[in-house]
């Protein structure tokens, strides 16, 4: 697995195209083509395939969320209310990039690189 192509959700298989639809819509962060425009990649191999990508993104945001929570508390002795509210806000700032991102290492974990592809 490539980190660089994953981040910036490139298709795993031949590494040149994005997995997503471009540009970017904000009221649809997960569209995607049906497959990869350069090595025609199916982007959703089966149906029901990012359900997987639900569990890695909720298993991200939760400790991503539940670390800078406790450490707000237990260590700069914020009020619970506080610390929660500022991680709500943080939450939100990397929502979007959270759910491509799990998408896109889901993605990236199921399907191999392939170099004659990549041409
Ligand atoms: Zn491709």
């Amino acid at each position: 697995m490539n980190m660089k192509a994953m981040w910036q959700y490139k298709c795993p298989r031949c590494r040149q195209s994005s997995i997503f639809s471009e540009p970017f819509e904000i009221s649809k962060p997960l569209e995607m083509p049906e497959r990869c425009a350069h090595c025609n990649q199916k982007l959703e191999p089966e149906p029901g395939f990012y359900y997987g990508a639900m569990f890695v993104s909720y298993i991200l945001s939760a400790w991503m969320l539940l670390l800078p929570t406790l450490l707000l508390v237990f260590y700069f002795k914020w009020s619970v209310v506080g610390a929660i509210s500022f991680t709500i806000f943080l939450a939100a700032l990397v929502y979007i990039r959270l759910l491509r991102g799990s998408r896109s290492l889901w993605l990236h974990l199921n399907v191999k690189y392939d170099p004659p592809a990549a041409k």
